[in-house]
């Protein structure tokens, strides 16, 4: 039974021809600068990205912590979404370790924030408030793509403020694959760019922060700092450099699987999904409440792995095929077949 596990694009396990790539990959010691290998995955990401220099670190979450750190000091204060990842999802990280106030915003059904609250958000010069310093977005964010436009907008208004922009581009690549654009455009209006090459992109681990010269300078001291200076690190970069070469076009697979899969779980009576929400590799569908655990071990028994909660959010990767969403989607049908109470309990709800 092969597994398949849509809990997230996280699960993925290094190819072999990754597992060769890091197998030869020259090292040295990071700390020193010495790693050539972690040297050129920094070099290639930051030219990739269009800004002066980037730096490997560990996690998605120690990205954007240096990243804010980079950009605000103690007492400073960046706005964010309520439902962003740096905000929501890293532990608070921000105001732990980098005393740094957030001020978050309610997102918008498609991801962005409403330009008229982060500038009602902005602070004045006043020994009241927090000094507001900078904007941070996320693209994808909650698998929608943030449009070109509206972040131009967004990074403008910041700027008129004096604030800097961040982006947490955990996701950027599925964002690019999506929006078919050049990556140096879709992410030149931000300061600093964090990207990780552990989610679709399919690396066993790490991250790069992207930006000026002297904001990575600075993110090199916290990243000391916050425990994240590697050593030979160059066993592990060389998978990122593997994953930029050989796994960004084929995330436009994981988007057809996911819309296929939207499409196929939408016709199965008791589940609601929208497959025109489907924009890159996550779909989401809700089922009856009490139907959840009981879809989720019937899942598990056929090797199938989901993440429950109100919404049930499934994420394509480089280990799912097209025939395993089908697969996952018969299983889905099966039980509902099996379960008619469930069913009608949908239809009592709607
Ligand atoms: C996963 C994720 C992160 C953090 O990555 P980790 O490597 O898990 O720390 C940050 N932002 C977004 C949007 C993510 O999805």
């Amino acid at each position: 039974m092969k597994p398949i596990d849509l809990r997230s694009d996280t699960v993925t396990r290094p190819t072999p021809g990754m597992r060769a790539a890091m197998g030869v990959a020259d090292v040295g010691d990071d700390v020193y600068g010495e790693d050539p290998t972690v040297n050129r995955l920094e070099a290639v990401v930051a030219d990739m990205l269009g800004k002066e220099a980037a730096i490997y670190v560990a996690t998605g979450t120690q990205s954007n912590l240096i990243g804010l750190m980079s950009h605000c000091e103690r007492g400073d204060e960046y706005i964010v979404g309520q439902q962003a990842h740096t905000y929501k999802y890293e532990g608070g990280g921000a105001a732990v370790l980098g005393s740094i106030q957030p001020q978050p915003i309610d997102n918008e059904p498609d991801g962005s924030l409403s330009l008229d609250r982060v500038a009602a958000a902005v602070k004045p010069d006043d020994a009241h408030f927090a000094r507001t310093r900078l904007l941070a977005l996320e693209n994808t964010i909650g698998g929608k793509v943030l449009p070109m436009a509206y972040v131009a907008q967004a990074a403008a208004l910041a700027r008129s403020h004096g604030l800097g922009v961040h982006l947490d581009g955990a996701r950027l690549f599925n964002a690019v694959v999506k929006l078919q654009r050049p990556v140096r455009e879709v992410v030149q209006d931000f300061d600093s760019v964090s990207v990780c090459l552990s989610k679709g992109l399919g690396a066993p681990v790490g991250s790069v922060l992207a930006g000026s010269k002297t904001l990575v300078a600075r993110a090199r001291r916290w990243r000391k700092v916050l425990g994240g200076g590697m050593r030979q690190a160059g066993v592990m970069a060389a998978a990122g450099l593997y994953a930029l070469k050989h796994h960004i076009d084929r995330l436009a697979e994981d988007h057809d699987n996911a819309r296929f899969l939207a499409e196929r779980l939408a016709a199965i009576p008791g589940v609601q999904v929208d497959p025109a929400l489907v924009q890159t590799n996550m779909v989401f569908m809700t089922v009856p409440m009490t139907a959840g655990p009981q879809l989720k071990a019937w899942l598990a028994e056929r090797g199938m792995q989901i993440s429950l909660g109100p919404v049930i959010r499934m994420v394509t990767h480089l280990d799912v095929t097209r025939d395993d969403m089908a697969a996952f989607a018969d299983a889905v049908a099966a039980f509902f077949q099996a379960h008619p109470a469930a069913v009608s309990r949908t239809a009592a709800h709607a």
